[in-house]
């Protein structure tokens, strides 16, 4: 196993001085030195091909000794210093102060044919940034990071990348439910990937404490690496670098509502710099159709993080990168106005993805209230987003009256589909089949195009949760399934019809299926 280390981090920005694992505020530095706890009996359990490949590795690395011991931290790279990164955060809408990779941990930076990569573990035990906790994560969270982050991937969503799942040896303790039934749960680590981990809480944590000078360093070094574009760091380059996370900030959250992913926990610590998904903890799937609702049990009573407040909640995220970043440019203005701009452009590329999930590929005046209409009747009664969007392609604009057949499989409970639920659904299919009239497009060219925007299978919560059902056994074989259906989630897979299926019942109410918390 041979990896072209090119580290530029620890490089180029200040370290912690202090090189005991001790927990501590960590000060006029970006990160600390620390090394990876040794499991007990590691286990590889899956290793993305792919990934290996972009890595610069062969799959037989993959599967070599060597690679187990690095990727579960038994052993450190030659000529690497792995390192926790120092960040704060925004939880809740609260600033909590110092986060930091509590249990993450960098390896090194890779780089293969001109990309840049950090490889990063996950769950290797303890660093200063780990507050009360163990550093450590348990197999059920480490399947649902590993299994979604590749399937974002596919779906076209920016995200964070996953090379390896495997078990620690180790048991962890955790409370699931936050109801006082501790238990011990498998450990387990995945290693990820990305050009880069920074998040906002990164350059919040530094405005926080007044290290301007620390600021203006990681900036420029963001700049530099992540946004070569801009050119040379001056006040105008640190607005127009604000303005492009923005831009990159809102396509993700895009996306996210076209596919129906719901992250669960968008606090500022969780939101990547460069726009990438990161941090799957209580994320889900949306599986009715329901802008209020969140998968994350801690966030049940208010629901800051709810499918519909999404692109909201990124709004007052960036408000927060805003503020971190003013001492640089000291002039509220150009960042006032960016922000500004974001409701407009979140609405118009709302409009315009929600244009494409229906195949439309003009623009109509009438489509806002059309996209309306249809968010109104998908709520009458509990229907399944995905399998909805994805028949939807089979509407034959001169039958509007067969619009209902197509999509009934989408509803859960079919007696609750009323006379009055009928009529509305028919008064809506009856104006989308009017729109399609002026469009160009053969119902052919039409289906393929929506085929591509509105995916047939996702990684719906009870899929996830199966996949560690089994694991937690000690088999394997589903998550291997499911990694491999899930990167063509927008192709048809006659023999894997068996996913394209609503929520079974079981799975309403089960931990892990419709509701999930924080312990990980
Ligand atoms: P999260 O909500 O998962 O993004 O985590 C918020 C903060 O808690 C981050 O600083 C994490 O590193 C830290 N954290 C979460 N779980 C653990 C753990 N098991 N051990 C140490 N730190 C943790
Ligand atoms: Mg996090």
């Amino acid at each position: 196993m041979k990896l072209n280390i090119v580290d530029r981090f620890i490089k180029e920005l200040p370290a912690d001085p202090i090189l005991e694992n001790s927990r501590r505020q960590v000060k006029n530095a970006c990160f600390s030195y620390v090394t990876p706890k040794k499991t007990a009996q590691p286990q590889m359990l899956h290793v993305s091909n792919e990934m290996l490949s972009a890595l610069g590795m062969s799959p037989e690395d993959g599967t070599s000794k060597a690679f187990l011991n690095v990727f579960t931290g038994n052993s450190i790279l030659p000529n690497t210093k792995p390192y926790a990164m120092c960040y704060g955060g925004h939880q809740f809408g609260n600033w909590a102060g110092q986060l930091g990779d509590g249990r993450a941990i960098n390896l090194a930076e890779v780089k293969h044919q001109q990309q840049h990569w950090v490889l990063q573990l996950k769950g290797a035990g303890e660093t200063p940034y780990s507050r009360t906790a163990d550093g450590l994560a348990v197999l059920r969270s480490s399947v649902r990071e590993y299994l979604c982050s590749e399937a974002m991937y596919h779906l076209g969503v920016p995200t964070t990348r996953a090379l390896s799942l495997a078990l620690s040896g180790d048991d962890v303790m955790r409370d699931m439910l936050y109801d006082g039934n501790r238990a011990y749960e498998k450990g387990a680590i995945v290693s990820r990937a990305s050009q880069s981990f920074l998040r906002f809480g990164n350059y919040q944590i530094l405005a926080s404490r007044q290290d301007n000078e620390t600021l203006k360093t990681l900036v420029d070094y963001t700049i530099k690496h992540h946004y070569s574009q801009l050119g040379k760091p001056s006040k105008a380059t640190y607005v127009q670098f604000f303005e492009a996370v923005v831009e990159h900030t809102l396509e993700m959250l895009i996306h996210w509502q076209r596919v129906g992913f719901v992250h669960g926990v968008m606090n500022t610590d969780n939101m990547s710099i460069l726009g990438q998904t990161i941090d799957y903890g209580p994320y889900g799937w949306l599986e009715g159709y329901d802008p209020q609702w969140t998968p994350n049990t801690t966030d049940s009573q208010f629901k800051r993080y709810r499918y519909g407040a999404q692109l909201d909640i990124g709004l007052w995220n960036l408000y927060q990168l805003a503020n971190a970043l003013y001492p640089l440019i000291e002039e509220a203005e150009d960042l006032e106005r960016i922000l500004h701009a974001y409701h407009e452009n979140a609405q118009a590329q709302y409009l315009d993805m929600m244009r494409s999930k229906l195949g439309l590929c003009t623009v109509k005046q009438k489509d806002k209230a059309l996209i309306a209409n249809l968010e109104e009747v998908l709520q009458l009664t509990e229907t399944d987003m995905t399998i909805f969007f994805r028949n939807l392609s089979e509407f034959s604009l001169e039958e509007p009256l067969k619009g209902i057949p197509i999509i009934k499989d989408a509803f859960y409970i079919i007696n609750e589909v009323s006379d009055v639920i009928k009529q509305k659904w028919n008064f809506w299919f009856k104006t989308y089949a009017e729109r399609l009239q002026h469009e160009v497009l053969t119902s052919d060219e039409r289906k393929t195009k929506m085929n591509q925007v509105n995916p047939k299978y996702v990684l719906r919560n009870y899929m996830a949760q199966l996949a560690i059902d089994d694991a937690n056994k000690g088999d394997y074989k589903l998550i291997d399934e499911l990694f491999n259906l899930l990167k063509q989630p927008y192709d048809e897979q006659p023999d894997h019809e068996k996913w394209f299926v609503k929520r079974p019942d079981w799975a309403r109410h089960k931990a892990g299926c419709s509701m999930l918390s924080c312990s990980s």
